[in-house]
């Protein structure tokens, strides 16, 4: 899967999503379609300055901060994403990334910052060769200058893939699904979890708790798609 995935990085050529022009994954004119968040709350979808969970809603969701890039729900969005995830195009993510710098700087706290990506079944990794949050996080961390940090949350080797389950299975099947190892990390770390695509808060919900346990207070999250 590996070496598939170099050969096709090797040949694949940029074609925009939309229209197929050469030369971008996004022309300049499709991009103008894509629908950005305006910053937001997470759990109310009010305006929230830098995607802040407001004061109000904090005790009914543990995350401070989510920021979100655009909508799933986009043709193009989705078909990037769904190839960089499944089809070794890993690489898009780094057009996606560096294309919103700006967003990115303006809303992430660096200081004391660590990414964690969202860790996916270690069957999952192996059969595709690679884990698509561990790569956006080290996108990420290429623009904003914060460490990635996989090795604190981490994944029991089964689990069932969450797209086949309806919500109440999603929540049922992630239950005790992460663990935290041992680690150095000081508890005021802020730790942005990292994720490409949400649906459902169930997946940070999970992640939250556990590292919550931990003792860990300021838990946060980057997520490039939600519907
Ligand atoms: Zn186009
Ligand atoms: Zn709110």
């Amino acid at each position: 899967m590996r070496i598939l995935s170099l050969i096709s990085e090797l040949f694949s050529e940029k074609k925009c999503f939309s229209c197929r022009k050469l030369g971008h994954f996004f022309c300049p004119k499709c991009l103008d379609d894509i629908e950005f968040y305006k910053p937001y709350c997470y759990l109310c979808k009010k305006p929230s300055d830098q995607f802040y969970t407001h004061k109000d809603c904090i005790p009914h969701f543990p995350l401070r901060q989510v920021i979100v890039l655009t909508r799933y729900r986009h043709p193009g969005i989705k078909k990037l994403l769904r190839h960089a995830k499944y089809y070794g195009k890993y690489q898009w993510y780094k057009d996606l990334t560096k294309w919103w710098k700006n967003f990115f700087q303006d809303n992430v706290i660096s200081k004391n910052s660590i990414f964690t990506p969202i860790p996916t079944p270690l069957m999952r990794r192996w059969k595709r060769g690679y884990n698509q949050t561990q790569k956006i996080a080290e996108y990420l961390s290429d623009i904003v200058d914060i460490p990635v940090n996989n090795r604190a949350l981490k994944r029991w080797i089964y689990s069932k893939q969450q797209s086949h389950l309806s919500q109440s299975e999603r929540k049922k099947n992630l239950e005790g699904s992460f663990h935290v190892i041992k680690n150095s990390l000081s508890k005021d770390t802020t730790i942005y979890l990292i994720d490409d695509i949400v649906s459902t808060w169930s997946t940070l919900l999970e992640a939250t708790k556990i590292l919550k346990k931990w003792w860990f207070t300021d838990i946060r999250a980057i997520v490039l798609a939600s519907d």
